[in-house]
């Protein structure tokens, strides 16, 4: 297909009318049959079997499927462009193939569904069962079709067109589910195939690859026998992942070399990747700066190579594209310099603020600058953004209402194609069922009602709890985005956007939900995937009171039941079975801490006892087994090291008494490099002995009113260092010992 710039693409509605006239079904019977040509493409065969499937959903009746031939007489759903639909319509023009409109019309008792042969027949058919029989595809799992005991239609008249001509959205259930991200008119997935092992490539998707540079040339294959085919930085050649010096004529044709064997290869995608590594180590040798110099800065120099790789496979593969980014360091247009007709630019929304529309805030308006200067230069313009949190997943993201202006922008910027990056790995992105479908719709149409689709999803997938998830989001909305917040797409539970109250608020809100669909087990079950975000915050916030409400036992249901194996796009990150072991460790604990009782306490004024040890330490205990000298007596204010200046090889031994205010569970976390143990009244209540990277552990303590001994012994051997302790208590406090509590022990 050719990648036209389509300007004022809108859905548009003639004209639908149900009314009394002719009656499709009655009383689970049918006149009609579906009429499909038997060698009409596989994906309008496979339209013709989901109309049949969905109607008897709906009907209990079953249509059966018919040729041409059987379609002569009767009446007649005819799907694809065929003889019998030119008879029955004869001003209908025959689609472009790849094109996804579609045209649903009724001629007197027939109904004709037509469109583009890969796509929007299809297309027609979902938009009937939508729109007139009320069915939905909320996820891969839930789908709605509404009992009728019957139905009919007067005059029907339909067509739509893609407000987005490339819509992907990189969210699990799409990407798992063909026949699901289908129905939902994301058409950068394969269809699914009525015939056995095969598998049809629909309209305009096929992006090939993504940061594919380095697989044309790599670095364990060349770098040893040509260094200076990689990127220089401070004079050097830099072996690794790192991106290429593209000045290198070597390294161009490497790179065509390497692109021409995977369009040959694979000869079914439209755009094929040549793009820079996930990385910032753009090369910097003279040949590559002058280029920048040149051309107006990264980009320039990658425009200037791209350009000579679409040259080169241009003669023989002229439908083809050549896709390269617009990412972090070339994200500013170039200068002097323009892509090629058959180069794709795909510009990337990384840095922006989800929670603003892009003339709202600065971050947000330096990217609307890019986007307007790549829209005047480049000839096909492709979006790659951000709408989720990457740094994990599962926590509240409130950009519900910037989703559609941010894709209005991309329309009007003319964006050939939207990649809605989402938690592509994983399911536990927050209410990822309906962040998949509201982006589906908007893809679609840009202008689409959003208040609209939250009320369909919401009443539709979580019945009665509907109305509780839009007061919940309408609390994230209030508090989340309060003014002066701005958020990117790399978050912390940490943030103080998620404040006490906002947990509070959402769980009492959930509490109602719940309650609303107790008696039903998977509405219940979508109930608590929803909440699972503000239970982890919880968590975060206050592991006792977490586990005392429910919250820890919520997160792993919801883990459990959904498989959820990441919860953050870095693969190094904590997985939800860590968490789960956490939760359960500290569940044990909290079950076995015996009641300590309140001790009698002389005391000397305010603060933290602490003896400095100089020596090699690998233990704590080797301070004082002659291993150590003391260097240093006094008194902190905290448990803390931040005031010494060493580096390495040193320890300290803290003491103080502790006032407790009220007795119950106290939740005691350290993190500590290197070794830490904590004793509290003489018992050794936490050990991170020994010489370690950054190590986390905590303390489960029942404590009575009153005073208690904390003496920790803390030794950094060489390399970082960190000592921080910080407490829970029943009250709700959190954060490190207050000084006014902290008393240093009396003779
Ligand atoms: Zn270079
Ligand atoms: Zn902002």
């Amino acid at each position: 297909m050719k990648l036209a710039r389509f300007s004022t693409i809108l859905a548009v509605l003639l004209l639908a009318a149900s009314c009394t006239g002719h009656s499709l079904f009655r009383d689970g019977k049918t006149d009609y049959t579906i009429v499909v040509a038997p060698d009409a493409p596989e994906s309008e065969r496979y339209a013709a079997a989901e109309l049949q499937f969905w109607l008897k959903e709906v009907s209990g009746a079953e249509l059966p499927i018919t040729d041409l031939q059987g379609g002569k007489k009767g009446k007649r759903l005819v799907v694809g462009y065929n003889s019998l639909l030119k008879e029955l319509y004869p001003q209908a023009e025959e689609p472009d193939g790849s094109d996804d409109s579609f045209t649903l019309l009724s001629r007197g008792g027939d109904v004709l569904f037509w469109g583009g042969a890969e796509r929007g027949t299809l297309y027609s058919v979902y938009s009937f069962l939508e729109d007139q029989l009320g069915c939905r595809w909320y996820s891969s799992k839930v789908s709605v079709a509404p009992k009728k005991a019957s139905w009919s239609f007067g005059k029907l008249e339909n067509h739509e067109e893609p407000g987005i001509i490339m819509r992907d959205n990189l969210y699990q259930d799409i990407i798992a589910h063909n026949d699901f991200a289908a129905r939902v008119r994301n058409n950068s997935r394969r269809l699914p195939s009525i015939e056995p092992g095969k598998q049809i490539i629909g309209t305009a998707e096929g992006y090939w690859g993504a940061h594919s540079m380095g697989a044309f040339v790599p670095y364990q294959k060349y770098f040893d026998s040509h260094p200076e085919y990689f990127s220089e930085l401070d004079g050097k050649r830099v072996k690794g992942y790192t991106q290429l010096c593209l000045s290198n004529p070597e390294v161009l044709q490497l790179c065509i070399d390497g692109l021409r064997e995977v369009m040959r290869n694979e000869p079914d995608y439209l755009i094929y990747s040549m793009e820079q590594m996930d990385s910032h180590d753009f090369c910097t040798c003279d040949e590559c700066k002058a280029l920048a110099e040149k051309y107006g800065g990264q980009s320039g120099v990658m425009v200037w190579f791209v350009n000579q790789v679409a040259d080169a496979v241009k003669e023989e593969f002229p439908d083809k594209f050549v896709g390269t980014f617009a990412y972090q360091y070339t994200r500013h247009a170039p200068k002097n310099i323009v892509p090629r007709d058959n180069v794709v630019i795909r510009l990337c929304s990384i840095e922006c603020c989800m929670w603003h529309d892009y003339d709202e805030c600065e971050d947000n308006k330096t990217f609307l600058k890019d986007l307007q200067d790549w829209s005047a230069i480049a000839p096909h313009l492709y979006i790659w953004d951000y709408v989720t949190n990457f740094s994990q997943y599962n926590l509240p993201v409130a950009n519900w209402n910037t989703l559609q202006s941010h894709i209005k922008d991309f329309r009007d910027y003319h964006a050939i194609g939207i990649l809605e990056e989402g938690d592509y790995h994983t399911l536990s992105c927050e209410m990822r069922e309906m962040r998949t479908w509201i982006l589906s719709k908007l893809l679609w149409n840009p202008e689409a009602d959003v208040q609209s689709l939250i009320q369909d999803f919401t009443d539709g997938y979580y019945g009665p709890a509907g109305p509780f998830i839009r007061e919940y989001l309408d609390l994230e909305e209030r508090i989340l985005r309060r003014p002066g917040i701005h958020s990117d797409c790399y978050i912390s539970s940490s943030d103080p956007m998620y404040t006490d109250e906002f947990v509070q608020e959402g769980r009492k809100i959930f509490a109602a939900a719940k309650e609303a669909v107790a008696s039903d087990e998977d509405l219940l079950a979508r109930v608590e995937a929803a909440e699972m975000p503000l239970c982890f915050l919880l968590m975060e916030k206050d592991p006792v009171k977490g586990i005392q409400e429910g919250a820890a036992d919520l997160f792993k249901r919801v883990v459990q039941r959904e498989g959820i194996d990441r919860m953050s796009e870095s693969g190094s990150a904590k997985r939800a079975q860590d968490y789960i072991d956490y939760y359960d460790k500290l569940t044990s604990a909290m079950d076995d801490a015996h009641l300590m009782p309140a001790q009698k306490a002389s005391t000397s004024g305010n603060g933290v006892a602490f003896t400095r040890y100089e020596g090699f330490f690998k233990m704590t205990s080797d301070m004082f087994s002659g291993k150590g000298r003391v260097t240093g007596k006094g008194v902190l204010p905290a448990f803390t090291i931040d005031q010494d200046k060493d580096a390495d090889h040193f320890g300290y031994v803290f003491d103080s008494w502790v006032k407790v205010e009220e007795s119950g569970l106290h939740f005691v976390r350290i993190s500590s490099d290197d070794g830490a143990v904590l004793f509290v009244d003489g018992e050794e209540v936490l050990n991170l002995d020994g010489s370690h990277f950054t190590t986390s552990g905590f303390a489960a303590l029942n404590l009575e009113k009153g005073m208690h001994r904390l003496k920790l012994h803390y030794f950094e051997d060489y390399s970082g260092q960190e000592l921080v302790m910080q407490v829970t208590t029943p009250g709700g406090y959190s954060g490190p010992i207050p000084e006014s509590n902290l008393f240093v022990p009396g003779k």
